[in-house]
């Protein structure tokens, strides 16, 4: 099984050569460079000096989109804005090399899950267009959210993975929180797929789904590792606010696998 384990951020543009570094003697083969309050890193320089170290280094970059995207709004401004700033991560991410972006596809904002998951079918298709159109590789991955009342249920996801062609990203935390458990085979079922990116960590959530994201225990970590396929290419981006020690416990734990 190869699993690629990184944290869910690169830090300051200052220090990035110095973290892609640290993680890499931590072990470390991807990070997950987090745009969610938008995208930080604007100079091209900057961009080709981490796309190098990256690539040197044998990290596998991803981008996180930002937190304010709708692609289910009432208002089809909001859906044009959130469509642009997709694609702003995309044209940053092409040039760091990343190998996707991750977004949390929109509300349900009064629709039924039917609606919504007809207009976010739509917007991905004319993402998944536009990146066609700009000859870009990266890939856009909608991502298996928490709370009960948001888009981003594994079968949404999944459905619009068959009807689009975009990627996703599988969130063992988020399903956990929206499901009460987190059923392995239907999560297998649903993602055939050969290449899976992961997000985990410890959530503290209730009825509604996720409250926040928190500390990786060892016994959530080694429930995670024993029920992955074994067959495919993983990559799992640790999202607690212990990111770095919960990626090393991981990193750990998956070698006595
Ligand atoms: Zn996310």
């Amino acid at each position: 099984m190869t699993i690629r384990f990184g944290p869910a951020g690169l830090g300051p543009i200052k220090t990035a050569v110095q973290t892609l570094e640290k993680y890499h003697q931590l072990g470390f083969k991807a990070c997950e460079i987090s745009f969610t309050h938008g995208p930080y890193i604007k100079k091209e320089e900057d961009m080709k000096l981490i796309k190098e170290t990256a690539e040197k280094l044998n990290i596998s970059l991803s981008i996180h989109a930002q937190y304010w995207i709708n692609l289910n709004s009432k208002e089809p401004e909001k859906v044009e804005a959130s469509k642009k700033r997709i694609l702003n991560c995309c044209e940053i991410g092409e040039k760091l090399g990343a190998k996707r972006v991750v977004f949390h596809p929109g509300y349900y904002s009064d629709m039924t899950p039917e609606e919504a998951y007809k207009n976010i079918s739509k917007s991905v298709k004319d993402l998944q267009q536009s990146i066609k159109k700009e000859n870009w590789k990266i890939k856009i991955s909608a991502e298996t959210m928490g709370k009960v009342n948001v888009f981003g249920s594994t079968d949404q996801i999944s459905n619009l993975v068959n009807e689009t062609g975009c990627d996703f990203c599988i969130d063992f935390a988020h399903i956990l929180a929206r499901d009460k458990s987190v059923d392995y085979d239907k999560v297998k079922q649903l993602f055939p797929q050969s290449t899976w990116h992961v997000h985990f960590s410890g959530i503290v959530y209730g009825e509604k789904g996720e409250k926040h994201h928190k500390t990786t225990l060892k016994e959530e970590w080694k429930t995670l590792l024993a029920n992955l396929p074994k067959d495919k290419e993983i990559t799992i981006i640790n999202e607690s606010p212990t990111m770095i020690d919960d990626t090393i416990e991981g990193l750990e734990l998956s070698k006595k696998l």
